[in-house]
């Protein structure tokens, strides 16, 4: 079969997110959901999220359309890089590792996040529920299949021009390291 070009231009925000929404939905619809859960997954107990420069660029995009980038968020942003030491890599020199955080997102209690899930990172509406009736996680899981298939060439294209525009040196960062990444402040 004839191999098809990918296009571009990636499809927006919401478009990239739909199938991990639609999932999500699923799981739902099967009882494994959210809802009654304290968000413990979007604390330092066990929040480790990292996101590409595209999936800040999308955040970033939709806070400002909210009239929420403003310097009070910036200056959580980077409270919160000071506060759980993102910015420091205290590995052994051989691996990195990967430090937990409570999102600046997150406002206490269930369904705790305060980003459209149009927005949100990937990551986010990938890791859900396995099991019906979860009060403080423990039986949930990413969806690593599901992740795999979202990212395009024409994304990791993109992913790599914005790496170059804004001399990072990241390809993943945690979600406050990278929004800041892309401030002008
Ligand atoms: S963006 Fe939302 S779901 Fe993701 S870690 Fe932050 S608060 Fe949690
Ligand atoms: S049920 Fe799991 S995925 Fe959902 S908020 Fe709780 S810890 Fe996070």
């Amino acid at each position: 079969m004839e191999n098809q070009a990918e296009p571009e231009v990636i499809p927006d925000a919401p478009a990239r997110r739909q199938p991990l929404i639609d999932q999500m939905f699923r799981l739902a619809d099967q009882g494994h959901h959210c809802g009654g859960c304290s968000g413990v997954c979007c604390t330092f107990l066990a929040n480790s999220m990292l996101i590409t420069p595209v999936e800040a660029l999308d955040l970033k995009t939709w806070l400002q359309s909210q009239g929420r980038w403003t310097d009070e968020l910036i200056l959580g942003l980077k409270e919160c890089v000071k506060k759980f030491r993102l910015d420091q890599d205290l590995g052994d020199g051989r691996r990195s590792i990967r430090r937990t955080y409570t999102c600046p997102f997150y406002r206490n209690g269930p369904q705790g996040c305060s980003i459209s899930r149009h927005y949100k990172p990937y990551g986010c509406l990938a890791f859900n529920a396995r099991s019906p009736g979860v009060t403080e996680g423990g039986n949930c899981a990413s969806d690593q299949d599901l992740l795999e298939k979202q990212l395009t060439e024409t994304e990791s294209a993109l992913n790599r021009k914005l790496k170059a525009a804004h001399q990072l040196l990241f390809d993943k960062a945690p979600i406050p390291v990278a929004l800041l990444s892309l401030s002008d402040g």
